[in-house]
């Protein structure tokens, strides 16, 4: 019963003249401009994006029971001739419409109510299909607002709405769910045979999966829920198939057929580093250090990500490849995404490295221009050694004599397509390394990062304590404000007070925190406060910065500014307004500036929520301070779909597969990818020209350079 080719819809395509997929969708029979208009608002253009529109669920109408069998409370489809229609005003401006059907063994009633016009489309003869819930008073059987279909001998056409598993689909607005369904089932008369075949036959049948046209008329309308189950499997694959076919690419030209540069065993400057390291570093930091070692000697570009969660010393990391890079001649660089972490890690470099002789610059829009040109000019001539910078660093003026090394810290902020364009600064393929906190379960950091080798620093240096968090409601506001000013900063500690989000504008966000810091400035007048916020200008982020660092500002009021990497080891304690605002992620990285020297540490969470998710969210965070957990309980609040948000990485949507259930096909599609990849690294092969296409067109955006030609 799934749609068949030929009908009604053929007639409307014929005063089209393009690409059936490409159609817009008023060509279709029973869509006029203003349900064109409808599905407009709603992403749908044309006849592909209809049948793109994956349902949301189905409610199973298939079984057609004897209406005497209606079970009270159960979705049921329910097939008979109407007897009798009863159409009344039962009080002031309620209006009632009665259809009854019988089948021989009973009759049940379709009820409606203020929608007369209902009555006029059931004349009495004329046998239908009515599905919903059932609702059953003694003999009395009814569904209020079913779903119906008029069963006409005549008509070829199947049942859409009863009788068969329905879909449902995510759609809101004007749109009238049958309207909807029967314009899916038009698309799909129309031009289902189209849609691209991109998984290449052998590829589709050690994977049992289905043919594209089979699959995407079995996901709308299936016959069985086995057949949906395998129509859902064999488009989740497809997706994922293209993405890791985009990701195997990517990595190929990126690792296999460059030549990279192949760095010297560790020298001078690595020995010296690590004699004068003030701790030890923690086995994970030194298997890590290790692993990095061992790629950056190879003759194969490096490429690889570096996870660990905030406080775990990603740092180091990023110190000891530098080294490595500066001792074997060549340069390094390391990007950030904020100001303030690229001025940050400046700092630290060069107080690491300006003893061992070696020379970091700062690339940063903080400096003047005669300091900016000056460091160019040091890069290109080779006196400097080491740049760290903003994505300043990726823009076409700077010029390296000899970079071998690219860093990116925090690498959520940066897109695949940037690291790629400061790759390509160098001569040869520049070893890259990422390091993130984004604390993405492992097997999930190969959708997101397919064309990258993974080391995880899964331990923290010792002696850390993990932050006391406490969720407090803002009626307890000043005692919590009394601790820090009377507690933490007499006995010499420091703190942040992050203020609530405002998502609207940096302005106002800005304005916000001025008026934060100056009520705390009246309420705790012998306090040294500090204020940070995005819309100081570089040069004075800086100086609150380093006043902070220095001890000199003991409690810093702030926005989110401060979120990814700030690193002041004697602030022990940090308040976060209006934290119910905030998502997990963002809470735990704010948290993470907390808690990274010796003192116990405390975040307070201050908010009086107003949904039952957000309370959830503040018992998390109270409850673990793990990163990898948390991510964990994120997902499952959010789903993939949000935490995968925007914000966090560049990679495309995913319309029917689900990373986390389903590994599984992730995993298939992944193995699938690499063998097809390392058969035709260009994808040239005609029966991978479906594919090709597929790559471009969803990922083209993202990886910009592949599949130039
Ligand atoms: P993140 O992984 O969040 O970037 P950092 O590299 O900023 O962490 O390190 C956090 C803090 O821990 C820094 O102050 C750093 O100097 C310190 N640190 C790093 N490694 C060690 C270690 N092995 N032992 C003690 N302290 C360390
Ligand atoms: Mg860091």
């Amino acid at each position: 019963m799934t749609p068949t080719s030929g009908g009604d819809a053929k007639r409307g395509a014929q005063r089209y003249f393009g690409d059936p997929l490409s159609m817009p969708v008023q060509y279709l029979k029973g869509i006029g401009p203003a349900r064109a208009r409808d599905l407009a608002k709603q992403g749908i253009a044309t006849v592909r994006d209809l049948i793109e529109r994956v349902p949301r669920a189905y409610r199973d109408y298939s079984q057609i029971k004897p209406i005497a069998q209606a079970q009270n409370g159960q979705p049921e489809s329910l097939m008979g001739t109407v007897v009798m229609v009863d159409d009344r005003r039962v009080r002031g401006n309620l209006h009632l419409t009665r259809v009854i059907i019988s089948d021989g063994s009973g009759t049940a009633a379709g009820v409606w109510f203020n929608q007369p016009w209902q009555a006029k489309r059931f004349p009495v003869g004329t046998k239908v299909l009515f599905a919903g819930t059932v609702e059953r008073r003694g003999a009395q059987i009814q569904i209020t607002n079913p779903e119906w279909e008029i069963i006409d001998e005549e008509s070829s056409s199947d049942p859409l709405h009863a009788g068969r598993i329905v879909p449902v689909y995510p759609l809101t607005g004007g749109l009238n769910p049958r309207d909807v369904r029967r314009a899916v089932y038009l698309a799909l008369q129309t031009a289902a045979d189209l849609m691209p075949d991109t998984i290449p036959g052998p590829v589709r049948e050690r994977q049992g999966l289905m043919p594209a046209a089979e699959a995407w008329r079995a996901i709308h309308f299936p016959d069985s829920g086995g057949q949906r189950e395998r129509a859902r499997a064999t488009l989740a694959f497809e997706e994922l198939f293209v993405l890791q076919v985009g990701l195997a690419l990517v990595r190929r030209q990126t690792v296999v057929e460059q030549a990279g540069i192949a760095h010297g065993p560790d020298g001078e400057v690595t020995r010296r580093l690590r004699a004068g390291l003030p701790f030890r570093l923690t086995a994970a930091q030194e298997r890590v250090i290790r692993q990095v070692a061992a790629d950056m000697e190879s003759s194969r570009p490096m490429n690889r990500l570096v996870q660990g969660d905030v406080g775990s010393g990603k740092t180091m990391v990023a110190v000891f490849a530098l080294a490595k890079a500066v001792d074997s001649g060549h340069q390094g660089a390391l990007m950030a995404p904020t100001e303030i972490l690229a001025e940050q890690h400046y700092l630290n470099l060069r107080r690491i490295f300006a003893p061992l002789g070696v020379e970091v610059v700062l690339v940063s829009g903080s400096l003047t221009k005669k300091e900016r040109d000056a460091n160019l000019g040091l890069l290109q001539m080779g006196a400097a050694h080491i740049a760290v910078g903003t994505h300043a660093l990726i823009e076409d003026r700077v010029a390296f004599k000899d970079l071998s090394l690219v860093i990116t810290d925090e690498q959520h902020r940066f897109g695949v397509r940037q690291r790629a364009r400061l790759q390509q600064k160098g001569e040869v393929m520049p070893d890259t390394l990422v390091m993130t906190a984004t604390p993405i379960p492992r097997t999930l950091a190969l959708t997101l990062y397919g064309d990258l080798d993974v080391s995880v620093i899964d331990e923290l240096p010792p002696g850390r304590r993990p932050v006391g968090t406490y969720w407090r409601p803002e009626s307890a506001r000043r005692q919590v404000y009394d601790h820090l000013m009377r507690t933490e900063v007499p006995a010499g500690r420091q703190g942040y007070v992050v203020c609530p989000l405002i998502e609207e504008s940096d302005k106002l966000q800005a304005q916000a925190a001025t008026e934060w810091y100056e009520r705390l400035k009246a309420q705790y007048p012998d306090v040294r406060l500090g204020l940070l916020h995005g819309r100081l200008r570089p040069a004075e982020k800086e100086a609150v910065m380093e006043a902070f660092r220095a001890g000199e500002i003991q409690v810093l009021v702030t926005t989110t500014v401060i979120e990814v990497g700030v690193d002041v080891p004697n602030a022990t304690m940090m308040i976060i307004e209006g934290a119910d605002r905030f998502g997990l992620a963002q809470l735990h990285q704010l948290r993470g500036r907390v808690g990274r020297g010796s003192h116990q540490s405390y975040c307070v969470l201050i908010a009086d929520p107003k949904t039952a998710e957000a309370r959830e969210r503040l018992m998390i965070m109270q409850k673990y301070s793990d990163g990898f957990a948390l991510a964990e309980k994120d997902l499952e609040l959010r789903g993939p779909g949000e935490f995968f948000g925007t914000r966090q990485h560049g990679m495309p949507d995913l319309k029917v597969a689900n990373p986390i259930a389903d590994l599984a096909i992730l995993e298939r599609a992944r193995a699938e990818a690499m063998r097809l990849v390392e058969e035709d690294p260009h994808l040239r092969l005609p029966e991978h020209q479906a594919l090709r296409q597929a790559v471009k067109e969803r990922l083209g955006e993202q990886f910009g350079f592949i599949l130039v030609s």
